[in-house]
């Protein structure tokens, strides 16, 4: 596809002060007589494709030097979006980065919109959309397993899946529709084995979509609330799985107000932990604020960990905490303070002590600790992420859930000895929601939301 606009935009992240490198990035058929405009490279540099030259960025109206520069010229086809593109890799922080990229829109440049680097790339067919994804995937992953995962995905893994699955279908469709049209001129159909092929298509899929939820827990991660009566340990504990004094630990109940969100990885899975101000009936109009917070993040999280002081035993203040976790939330009852109560840390059998407890841990040793978080990602379903070799995301796992869906429906027809024109609907909706994963059948307005999610400059 041949757009007459040239875009530009910052690829690297902006940020005050940090980064050594930054870079503006063009594309389109003027990048590179703005970049012989905007750029003076001293000596007998030469001007080819894929070669860096050395310089400074200079404004031609002022002839004022701008930045010092390397550029790099990727001449169409050889290039990310099969366009010419023009990088300039300036010095890093906001300022100079900024008037670069002033200067190149100032000389005919676009600003680019969020992700269209990466539309550009997949409409000239550089990429199919799985991998165009898989990029966002990359930028976004908060842990090496969703890197490695999203590199999965950019290798095209995902891709050949898809398409093999979908040449399947295509080619079951061909041999009935042909029979739909020319029944009497062909050999007969062989049902059966019809039947088997689209069966075998839909278990795929329905494998993949079973998957999917791994794939999402490398990707989003898991929102974790840690609830508990003050004083229990929460803050303790947050520090402990984090690892930093993130948290302020006092012994002033209610101190902790607001609610507290902590990023960490935990056995390559992402987590999110959500500190709650304590729960509890209260006068107090700030403490009533920490509340809502807290009921909001209750409903907001994968899991809840419902800590209680183990010196004290089970209360009815928990139990009331514990009639709060929403209903389906991954619920795990943890008692702390295993130290000084003298009790054994790690998971407790169901015939234990007489209060429900699941976990003992003592936060301040750090005792228990491991065995919580091993428990915790297996009630998430989290403990079969290392063999995962792809997985889909949200939009592609609603695409897929779909195919196969429609191929069930495919197979009622058969086994009802419905005529072929009636197995042959759902088995063209399957085609094209597989289609749709890839991109090879996708509507503008899907391929815009799709690159919506991405970041300018990419
Ligand atoms: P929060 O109000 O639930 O956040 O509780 P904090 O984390 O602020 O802890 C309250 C008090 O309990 C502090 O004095 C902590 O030192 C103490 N504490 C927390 N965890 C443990 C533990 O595992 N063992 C003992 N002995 N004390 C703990």
């Amino acid at each position: 596809m041949d757009w007459d606009d040239t875009i530009a935009a910052i690829a690297t992240a902006v940020a005050p002060g940090l980064g050594s490198v930054a870079i503006v990035r063009m594309s389109g058929p003027a990048a590179e007589s703005i970049g012989r405009t905007l750029f003076r490279a001293p000596g007998q540099q030469v001007w080819d494709s894929h070669r860096v030259l050395y310089g400074h960025v200079v404004d031609p109206a002022s002839g004022e030097r701008v930045d010092e520069a390397l550029l790099l010229l990727m001449k169409a086809p050889r290039s990310f979006t099969r366009e010419d593109v023009v990088e300039l890799h300036c010095h890093g922080g906001l300022i100079a980065v900024q008037r670069v990229l002033a200067l190149v829109l100032a000389h005919g440049c676009r600003r680019a919109s969020a992700g269209e680097f990466s539309q550009r790339a997949f409409l000239n067919g550089r990429l199919d959309l799985t991998r165009a994804e898989a990029i966002g995937d990359l930028i976004a992953a908060r842990s090496q397993r969703a890197a490695q995962l999203a590199m999965a995905g950019l290798d095209g893994g995902l891709q050949r899946r898809i398409t093999a699955l979908r040449e399947q279908l295509l080619d079951q469709l061909a041999e009935l529709e042909a029979r739909v049209d020319f029944e009497e001129n062909l050999p007969p159909l062989d049902a059966a084995a019809v039947v088997a092929a689209l069966t075998e298509v839909r278990q795929a899929l329905e494998a993949l979509v079973a998957e999917a939820r791994q794939g999402e827990l490398l990707r989003d991660g898991l929102r974790v609330a840690i609830v508990g009566r003050p004083n229990v340990g929460k803050s303790s504990l947050l520090n402990r799985l984090s690892r930093r004094e993130r948290a302020i630990v006092t012994d002033t109940p209610g101190t902790t107000r607001d609610l507290l969100e902590s990023e960490l990885v935990l056995e390559g899975v992402p987590l999110t932990l959500l500190d709650t101000a304590g729960i509890r009936p209260t006068s107090d109009a700030v403490e009533r604020l920490g509340i809502a917070r807290s009921r909001a993040a209750l409903a907001a999280a994968d899991a809840v960990l419902l800590l209680f002081d183990l010196t004290t035993g089970w209360s009815d203040d928990d139990q009331e905490l514990r009639d709060l976790v929403p209903d389906g939330a991954v619920l795990l009852l943890v008692g702390n303070k295993a130290d000084a109560a003298g009790l054994a840390t790690g998971a407790v059998a169901p015939t234990g002590p007489g209060f429900p407890l699941e976990v003992a841990i003592s936060a301040r040793t750090g005792e228990g600790c491991e065995v919580l978080v091993e428990t915790l990602l297996q009630r998430c379903g989290a403990t079969e992420l290392q063999g995962l070799q792809v997985a889909l995301n949200g939009r592609q796992r609603e695409l897929a859930a779909a195919a196969a869906a429609a191929l069930g429906r495919s197979l009622e027809a058969a086994a009802a000895q419905l005529p072929w024109d009636f197995w042959t609907i759902d088995l063209r909706a399957a085609v094209r929601s597989l289609g749709e994963i890839t991109g090879e059948e996708v509507s503008e307005a899907v391929l815009d939301r799709v690159f919506a999610r991405f970041c300018i400059g990419k």
